[in-house]
């Protein structure tokens, strides 16, 4: 492992970011840029130098109150009048716009969340604009049926928006994740009230920017950036917004179903993982170990489908394990502007916390830590990847999301055994097998407890197929066509052809 970090931000020359970060950053209510109602604050911290990069406007009831006004009049005007094709056309023209302030928006992106600019440009950001191209080519397809009933009656259906939307997103993946929402929202027709992780709010009030200058009619798409506990609350307990579309804990998910009970609000929910990635020794080693070691330092182990639990076959333990580690110290810790840097600082002050805590409990649970777990540096949040053999499949440290580049390398017997292994968390997110016995791969495909399966691979994700996980993981599915499903709801009309 390679540490190559050096502060040095007044030597870098001012860029479009900077010039961004340097404005006080405002809600986005009907289609302009506000301070809250109670006037408050907050900053926001680069984890990699710990030094304020922002200050926000703080929201709160009022303000949701007031952005959630601005999209039902919206939802019941201009947006729902709208053509549908030309609603798709506006979401083209933002995807544009991405495209053309990219540099900038992976800059806000990397300054904020820590992440390697170099796997913003290649990850996030393509990935935010391939969902939103997606589905702005969805928003002139959705369609209903002819269905026959009776000879006296013409009977179909339509699809119509569910309304208002509030889109509550995490830090790991501000950009993706929050296009994941926004864009199958708005192609439906639906109005959204977007809030943004505390940590991670300034992608998206720079796209929400350049959504108007797309041509959003005001109000379509608000940002009230703020507490979870006060925001969120509010959006969620709120009787004029029709569904909760979140992305997070298991513990926020669980009181959002609750709060969502006053008004019957629809909701999905992408939860949390525990993944298993399952070698057996006849796999390719060297591919199953490099997907491996990517599948939990990409993102600094931030990841929600992270293969936090490298299951593999005796035969093959020891030389797996040895593979990991030498893959864990040639990642090159640093700077994430810095292009050639691999990993970069966790998000915060109290997920490093947490991270080491996790660290700790492995080595008193008696796991072996072959590699990492430290803090690097004293200023910013790196932490070494770390890497622990002779887990047990009982251990916290295997059974809890650690969310930090943290890997459990468990020991399985046979294929029950890796099975068995692999269902036996509270997640259902995403699993991986790697073997070259076709019929092996399926059978495991086929009975693994997971949303999603890589054979042979890892950590792809497509917004074209479905994406979620059910009990700790989540509720429903977004992406494809589960999410026109997500933002629409059938109607069934009758007509009496006698009359
Ligand atoms: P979190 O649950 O703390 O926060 C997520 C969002 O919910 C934030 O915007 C936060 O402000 C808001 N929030 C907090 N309290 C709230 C409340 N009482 N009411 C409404 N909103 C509230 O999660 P996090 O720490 O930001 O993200 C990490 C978690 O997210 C991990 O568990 C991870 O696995 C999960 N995650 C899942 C996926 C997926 O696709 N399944 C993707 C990314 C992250």
């Amino acid at each position: 492992m390679s540490v190559a970090y050096d502060l040095a931000p007044d030597r870098r020359p001012e860029t479009a970011a900077d010039n961004f970060l340097r404005k006080q950053q405002q809600l986005l209510i009907d289609g302009r840029r506000v301070a809250s109602s109670s006037g408050r604050t907050f900053r926001s911290i680069n984890p990699a130098t710990e030094e304020v990069i922002a200050t926000i406007a703080e929201g709160d009831e009022r303000d949701v109150d007031l952005a959630v006004a601005a999209a039902r009049r919206t939802f019941e005007g201009p947006w729902r009048s709208m053509r549908a094709a030309e609603r798709g056309q506006i979401l083209l023209k933002w995807a544009e716009l991405l495209k053309q302030h990219a540099d900038e928006i992976a800059e806000i992106e990397s300054l904020d969340a820590g992440k390697p600019i170099a796997a913003v440009l290649r990850q996030d950001l393509p990935a935010a604009i391939d969902t939103l191209i997606y589905y702005a080519g969805w928003a002139d397809k959705i369609s209903g049926d002819v269905v026959s009933t009776r000879s006296d009656a013409l009977t179909y259906t339509v699809r119509e928006p569910v309304g208002v939307v509030a889109a509550i997103v995490p830090w790991n993946f501000p950009l993706m994740i929050g296009m994941w929402k926004l864009a199958p929202a708005l192609a439906c027709g639906c109005t959204v009230v977007m809030k943004p992780a505390e940590l991670t709010s300034l992608s998206a009030l720079r796209i929400g920017q350049l959504a108007l200058e797309a041509g959003l009619p005001p109000g379509v798409l608000n940002i009230v950036p703020g507490p979870g506990r006060v925001v969120g609350d509010a959006l969620v307990n709120h009787p004029d917004v029709d569904k909760v579309t979140f992305t997070g804990s298991p513990g926020v998910g669980r009181g959002i179903m609750k709060g969502a009970a006053g008004n019957f609000k629809r909701v999905s929910l992408e939860l949390g993982g525990k993944s298993a990635n399952v070698i057996f020794d006849d796999a390719n080693l060297d591919a199953a170990t490099k997907a491996a070691a990517a599948g939990i330092f990409f993102n600094a182990g931030q990841v929600c489908s992270a293969g936090s639990r490298v299951l593999v076959q005796e035969k093959v333990y020891d030389e797996v394990v040895d593979r990991l580690v030498a893959r864990a110290k040639s990642l090159r810790i640093g700077d994430p502007l810095d292009r050639a840097t691999s990993l970069g600082p966790v998000i915060s002050e109290k997920q490093m916390r947490s991270i080491l805590d996790y660290v700790e409990v492995g080595q008193k649970e008696g796991a072996s830590l072959v590699t990492g777990g430290e803090r690097v540096g004293k200023q910013g949040y790196f932490i070494s990847p770390a890497v622990f053999a002779n887990v047990k499949h009982e251990m916290r440290i295997s059974q809890e999301e650690i969310f930090g580049p943290v890997v459990s390398v468990i020991k399985f017997k046979d294929e029950a055994d890796a099975l068995q292994k692999a269902n036996g968390t509270a997640y259902s997110l995403a699993a991986g097998v790697w073997s070259r016995d076709m019929g092996r791969v399926q059978r495991f495909a086929s009975r693994a407890r997971a949303g999603t399966v890589w054979i042979n691979t890892y950590g792809y994700t497509d917004v074209r197929l479905p994406w979620g996980g059910e009990r700790d993981s989540g509720l429903g599915r977004e992406h494809g066509t589960a999410a026109i499903d997500n933002f629409t709801e059938p109607k069934a009309v009758w007509m009496n052809l006698n009359v």
